[in-house]
C-alpha cells in the first residue's frame, strides 16, 4: 500500500474535503486536531521521548483524551489510543452509539499511524469505516478508514459476538 496523501490543516480546501467525506463539522476536526496535539504534554515516556497525543470523537460529541504512558518494563508501556479506549469503554462509550473518529498526533515531520496492537484494540469498538486522523508536528495530516490500516481484519462477529454496527443497531 502506497502511503496516503499528506493534507496541511491550514488548506480550507484539505479541511473542507476531509470534513466532507468523513461527516465532521469544521468544529469537530479542528478540536480533533487540538486535543490530540495538546495530549502530546500528558504523555509519561521517559524511556522513548516518544510522545503521542490521542483523542476519541463519540457519535454523541464527547471528546476522551488520551496519552502514551510508559513503564520501566518496557512491555507494560501502553499506547495513546489504548489509553484513551480504555477511558472511553469504562465510561460506558461503547454502549452510547460508539465513535464517530479517532485523532492522534506525534512529534515527527509526517504523520505518524497507530501500532498494529492498537489497530486491533480499535476494531473491537468502532465500524470499520470509522476515520482515523494522523498528526504531524506541523499540523499535516493524513487520514485513513480503520479498514484501510486494518485489512481482513479479525472481529468480534468472527466469535459469534456482534461487531459495533450491529450492537448499535440493536441498541437503537
Ligand atoms: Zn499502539
Amino acid at each position: 500500500m502506497s502511503p496516503p496523501p499528506i493534507h496541511s490543516s491550514s488548506s480550507p480546501e484539505a479541511v473542507n474535503e476531509a470534513c466532507q467525506t468523513f461527516n465532521l463539522s469544521a468544529a469537530e476536526l479542528s478540536t480533533l486536531r487540538e486535543r490530540a496535539q495538546a495530549n502530546k504534554a500528558r504523555a509519561y515516556c521517559p524511556y522513548s521521548k516518544f510522545r503521542v497525543g490521542a483523542v476519541l470523537l463519540t457519535q454523541d460529541g464527547t471528546f476522551i483524551d488520551g496519552a502514551n504512558v510508559e513503564n520501566a518494563s518496557y512491555p507494560v508501556g501502553t499506547c495513546a489510543e489504548r489509553v484513551a479506549f480504555g477511558r472511553a469503554i469504562v465510561d460506558g462509550h461503547g454502549r452510547k452509539g460508539g465513535f464517530k473518529a479517532v485523532a492522534v498526533a506525534t512529534d515527527l515531520t509526517a504523520p505518524g499511524s497507530p501500532c498494529g496492537m492498537c489497530r486491533q484494540f480499535m476494531r473491537e469498538f468502532c465500524d470499520l469505516s470509522m476515520p482515523i486522523f494522523m498528526f504531524d508536528k506541523n499540523d499535516n495530516f493524513s487520514v485513513l478508514r480503520l479498514e484501510e490500516l486494518l485489512p481482513l481484519s479479525f472481529g468480534p462477529d468472527k466469535l459469534g459476538v456482534p461487531d459495533s454496527a450491529q450492537r448499535q443497531a440493536e441498541q437503537a
